[in-house]
């Protein structure tokens, strides 16, 4: 038996000082939401945990997602399951209720890894996922502009059979040009988990993200046997040496306590290990 563990972010983009009470509360929501499907595996723990912060309107996920620079809210959400490294991913979605919900179809279905846009939507309507008009992710466009939220939710999670997993969601950067997909879908760039190393998902500039592959480099580092502690630090360390650019990671290894880091004001983010 391994010892469980949970960790949730709410993302590490600006928040107003005024907001930061109201988000820790929602990410602290989120990981008991996820805690209470521990028991069913680490999968469910943190899809549970994303799909619950979808719902939140202060995070930049489903409800209350920042816009592009059409003015429309598009989603992208990812997910990888340490077992067999299995992985699915969704992008660019405007009338998926539920991201994270498909990305897991996706990644239950298995022949592709990432589905985007129109052919992203078809899939979800045959798969019996939840779509939505594409107005019900703008809360209040007023706040979105002005808060410049540039967030991603994430959860990552390990069960007490030593199974460890990875789900994401985020509507991106705000004010991106239509069409960008960011590093969240992307297994290796925002997210990626096997068992025989750990779990890691990640927050902030995509494009920096992608370029370093900088979650897959954390995995490589907890094989090499680092300190989880220190893989942390040292790829937010490397996000901003080497791509000028901010973010935040959290991950769990194959035994400890779960790690976050951040080089931005704040990330709130909460965790729990039984
Ligand atoms: N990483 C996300 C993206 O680039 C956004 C964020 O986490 O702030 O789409």
């Amino acid at each position: 038996m391994s010892r469980s563990a949970l960790i949730v972010h709410g993302g590490a983009g600006p928040v107003p000082p005024s907001e930061l009470a109201e988000r820790q509360a929602a990410v602290e929501r989120a990981l008991e939401a996820g805690w209470q499907r521990i028991g069913s595996g680490a999968l469910e723990a943190a899809v549970a945990a994303v799909r619950h912060m979808e719902d939140e309107p202060l995070l930049n996920a489903g409800i209350g997602a920042c816009l592009n620079a059409d003015g429309v809210v598009e989603l992208d959400a990812g997910v990888m399951d340490g077992r067999d490294r299995s992985a699915g991913g969704a992008a660019c979605l405007r009338d998926v209720r539920h991201p994270i919900d498909l990305a897991l179809a996706v990644m239950r279905d298995g022949r592709h890894v990432l589905l985007a846009a129109d052919g992203a939507s078809r899939f979800a309507r045959e798969h019996g996922v939840e779509m939505a008009d594409p107005s019900t992710f703008i809360t209040d466009r007023k706040r979105q502009e002005l808060a410049q939220g540039t967030d991603t939710v994430g959860a990552v999670a390990r069960d007490a059979d030593g199974h460890v997993a990875v789900a994401v969601s985020t509507g991106g950067r705000t004010g991106k040009l239509a069409g960008r997909i960011g590093d969240s879908p992307i297994p290796g760039a925002g997210l990626y988990a096997d068992d025989r190393h750990g779990a890691v998902c990640g927050t902030g500039v995509g494009e920096a993200f992608m370029r370093l592959g900088l979650c897959r480099v954390a995995i490589v580092e907890l094989e090499h046997g680092m300190d989880p502690t220190e893989v942390a630090k040292k790829a937010i360390a490397w996000l901003g040496r080497s791509m000028n650019a901010v973010g935040g990671i959290i991950l769990i290894g194959r035994e400890g306590d779960p790690q976050a880091a951040f080089n931005t004001p704040a990330m709130p983010w909460a965790q729990r290990v039984d």
